[in-house]
């Protein structure tokens, strides 16, 4: 057994990270805050301030005088601070991937991979004077109407822990580019990387004020949803949270977007190729260690496909834990995992593998599991239906296509799903019935990338159209229709 809660250094020793307001690291005010550890070796590397709703009203005047300043900035040169930060981004990849890594845990190599995604949304919204225009019509004889859009002001993002730089870079360098100050609350568990990303964007040009950055918790996030001054807010995170985010902040009357937890279902027919669908399946159970709104989670398997289930397990079983495979967030994290396979076995259910067994090479404070697949569960298992957010492969057996879509459909998430076959007939009917916003074939993590949108269905997802893509500019700018004669017409019409 693995397991240890303690943090292993005093936190009064760590330094308190500071937020960012009015383009200057300040120190927070608020006599609360929390340790932050060092996932990989249980060390506590800060403290994370919880931020008052007093010191965010506070900050809100510079976001809106740098915000009134900057709408009048016509976009092609907004979005010239845009080409520079993905520069200082790519330049800085190195560091920036050892810093996620030190804060979230993540392999160095996945923490990179994350950064490149983000950078593709700075590419999006760095091409908004190209994909932003609005439309114009002659809608009657002389009489045109078009389609402008304008900034909301004052915008915020409320993010998790599990993307430390990839979520924030899916909401704000759009944002900003369409004009909004933005203000960040990133997850207490990963407080580093927000504040690095302001001073990159400082670097890069972006005027004082226009990128804040407030550390805290629940307090905060209520405070963010109501404060009058905050015209929308966009949340990645956990279910609970991300519907309590959109009831809070829709009730204060601000648009919000809350993208939800996952539970994705990966379905295998017999004729899917052994060893591709082995590679990806693993690749995606356990890429971040699990902790991906993406990652697989239930294996509907049909038929006869113990073969592929034997490479699965094979693959899995040879990953090292702090090695191949990073730590969970925390040690609490750790350990309720540890309970659903605790669980799982009195129950009666089939470890075909075991991550509390497995060799770990990590630092011994570090909060390590080793990858685990629970075999022939039932819908109803808790490990078949809650969000485990770990390294855990849950199997239930099916006899045909059309069960192993009831199940998918009937689990209330819709993040994301996918399917392995070589058939492109049940391909085709699995893409037309899984109830996901986001669905693979023969690809486990189905990221739609840029400029596919990103957002799912259901529990997944709260408040209309997704987070990034063409759906984000709509939601970050307000649209005005205009329509304007310069002639008066030869014959009176409604519109004359
Ligand atoms: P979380 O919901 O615990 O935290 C997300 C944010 O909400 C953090 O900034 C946190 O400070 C804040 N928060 C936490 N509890 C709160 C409360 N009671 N009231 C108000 N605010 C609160 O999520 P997490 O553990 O940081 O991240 C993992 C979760 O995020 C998983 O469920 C994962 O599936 C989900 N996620 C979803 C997507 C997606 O695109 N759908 C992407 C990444 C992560």
């Amino acid at each position: 057994m693995i397991l240890q809660t303690k943090p292993r250094a005093k936190a009064a020793n760590a330094q308190q990270v500071p937020n960012v307001i009015a383009g200057k690291c300040v120190r927070s005010r608020s006599p609360r805050s929390l340790a932050k550890t060092n996932p990989s070796t249980g060390e506590v590397i800060a403290r994370v301030p919880l931020s008052t709703a007093a010191e965010l009203a506070a900050a809100l005047p510079a976001a809106q005088a740098a915000q009134r300043q900057w709408a009048a900035v016509p976009v092609k040169d907004r979005v010239q601070v845009l080409y520079k930060f993905k520069r200082l981004l790519e330049d800085d990849l190195g560091r920036l991937a050892g810093l996620i890594n030190r804060e979230n845990g993540k392999t160095v190599s996945e923490a990179r991979a994350s950064i490149a995604r983000g950078v593709e949304c700075v590419e999006y919204a760095a091409s908004l004077p190209m994909i932003g225009n609005g439309q114009v019509l002659e809608v009657g004889r002389g009489v045109e109407c078009k389609m402008l859009r304008f900034p909301l002001g004052v915008v915020a993002g409320i993010t998790p822990f599990n993307f430390p730089l990839m979520v924030p870079l899916w909401m704000a360098p759009l944002a900003l580019a369409c004009g909004n100050a933005f203000i960040l609350k990133p997850s207490e568990q990963a407080p580093l990387s927000a504040v690095e990303m302001a001073k990159l964007l400082k670097a890069a040009g972006l005027p004082d004020g226009l990128f804040s950055v407030l550390h805290g918790g629940r307090d905060l996030v209520e405070a963010i949803c109501d404060h009058p001054d905050i015209k929308a807010v966009g949340f990645v995170g956990s279910t609970p949270v991300a519907k309590a985010v959109y009831r809070r902040a829709s009730a204060a009357g601000k648009r919000v977007r809350a993208l939800g937890g996952a539970k994705n279902h990966l379905v295998l027919v017999p004729d899917a190729d052994p060893k591709m669908a082995a590679q990806n399946i693993v690749d995606s159970v356990t890429g971040c260690c699990g902790q991906r709104c993406m990652a697989a989670s239930v294996l509907l398997a049909i038929g006869e496909v113990d073969h592929v289930i034997a490479k699965i397990q094979a693959r899995m079983a040879a990953l090292v834990p702090g090695r191949d495979l990073g730590p969970l967030i925390t040690s609490a994290s750790r350990d309720k995992i540890a309970g659903y396979l605790a669980r799982a076995e009195k129950k009666g259910a089939r470890l075909l593998l075991d991550g509390r067994k497995a060799n770990n090479v990590g630092a011994k404070g570090g909060y390590f599991l080793g990858a685990s697949i629970i075999d022939r569960a039932t819908a109803t298992h808790e490990a078949a239906r809650d969000e485990i957010f770990g390294p855990v492969l849950t199997i239930i057996r099916c006899k045909t296509l059309d069960e192993a879509l009831a199940i998918e459909n009937a689990n209330p998430f819709g993040n994301a799903a996918a399917i392995y076959t070589g058939s492109g007939r049940a391909a085709q009917q699995f893409v037309a019935r899984a109830a996901a916003g986001m669905v693979g074939v023969n690809i486990g993590v189905p990221v739609p990338r840029e400029p596919f949108p990103f957002g799912g269905w259901h529990d997944s997802r709260f408040g209309d159209g997704d987070l990034t893509g063409a759906a984000a500019i709509d939601f970050w700018s307000a649209s005005k229709k205009v329509t304007t004669k310069w002639e008066a017409p030869a014959a009176a019409n409604w519109m004359s």
